[in-house]
């Protein structure tokens, strides 16, 4: 019983219209979906609205199911993670994007590939084993892939995240701390992390010019992580408005629609053809 209530708890609380067994139907359809070679990674371009320069991108996972439907992440990841498929997921993820890199590096681009990490998958002990193996696999730069962690993962076990990103950063990886501003967000605290990036979550850019706090939060982030040498890049960004206001917040980097949507392999190849960053 207790396992339908939670069930039940997933498929309302995303506000789908499917019976609670649907659920299930999926989670046992995302067993299989590795095999089936039904994912694929998209990537969003991150751009210096300064120089209009592309500064990384990130890889977002897409799942075409074999009735040929795309279901969103914010369905399969939550049940990913529930039914423990998220790590043999997360670690196609990693490798995947450093296959990405490889590919773009004997293509003439050296750009960055941002992978979002999930808790599950960085509370194993081996994770920065498995990292580490995936960019020697590849044969890629460790500083040209970037770990998404949120708050809430890096706070669940502080000591344990120091230990592990510390081995991460010291062997070249990037860190950043996705979806800033809307979990524990003490920055004295993660002073303690070694961390080169904050995403400032997209809930902060949507009203940033017509409310006056978010405003101000997004000027004390970027205030703040500038004394502390740490980048901030907003995200969710659709319109030049925004875009205009960030930068005389002093945030340059952008990554959201007014850019790019995520694009599938073949529609990036196209992109950076269009731009001028080899
Ligand atoms: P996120 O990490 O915060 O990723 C940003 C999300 O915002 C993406 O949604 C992206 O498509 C969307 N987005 C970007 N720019 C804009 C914009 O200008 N406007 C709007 N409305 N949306 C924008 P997506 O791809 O649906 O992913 C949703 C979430 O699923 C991600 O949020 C992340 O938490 C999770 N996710 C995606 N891929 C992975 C993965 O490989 N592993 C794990 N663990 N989680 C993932
Ligand atoms: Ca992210
Ligand atoms: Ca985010
Ligand atoms: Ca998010």
């Amino acid at each position: 019983a207790k396992e339908q209530g939670r069930r039940r708890a997933v498929v309302y609380d995303d506000g789908m219209q499917s019976h609670p067994l649907d659920t299930l139907t999926l989670s046992n359809k995302l067993a299989t979906a590795l095999n089936r070679q039904q994912f694929e990674l998209y990537y969003q371009p991150q751009v210096n609205a300064n120089t209009g320069q592309i500064i990384g991108l990130e890889a977002l996972l897409r799942w075409q199911d074999s009735q040929g439907h795309f279901i969103p992440p914010s369905h399969f990841i939550p049940l990913a993670e529930q039914y423990g498929h998220i790590t043999t997921i997360g670690d196609w993820v990693i490798s995947e994007a450093c296959r990405q890199i490889r590919l773009l590096m004997d293509t003439g681009y050296r750009i960055s590939v941002s992978v979002n990490i999930a808790s599950q998958q960085f509370n194993r002990s081996n994770f920065a084993d498995i990292v580490i193996n995936a960019v020697r696999e590849f044969d890629v730069p460790a500083e040209l892939l970037e770990l998404e962690l949120t708050e809430r993962i890096v706070m669940a076990n502080v000591e344990e995240s120091i230990d592990t990103l510390n081995t991460l950063h010291d062997y070249g990886f990037k860190i950043a701390i996705d979806d800033f501003g809307t979990g524990y967000s003490s920055l004295s605290y993660l002073k303690r992390f070694p961390i080169d990036q904050l995403k400032i979550d997209k809930s902060f850019v949507d009203d940033l010019i017509s409310c006056d706090d978010d405003a101000a939060i997004v000027t004390a982030i970027v205030a703040m992580a500038n004394k502390l040498h740490i980048d901030t890049i907003a995200e969710g960004v659709e319109t030049l408005d925004q875009v205009n206001f960030l930068e005389a917040l002093g945030c340059n980097l952008i990554q959201g629609y007014y850019f790019s949507r995520p694009l599938s392999q073949p529609e990036l190849q196209k992109y950076l053809k269009k731009s001028v960053n080899k």
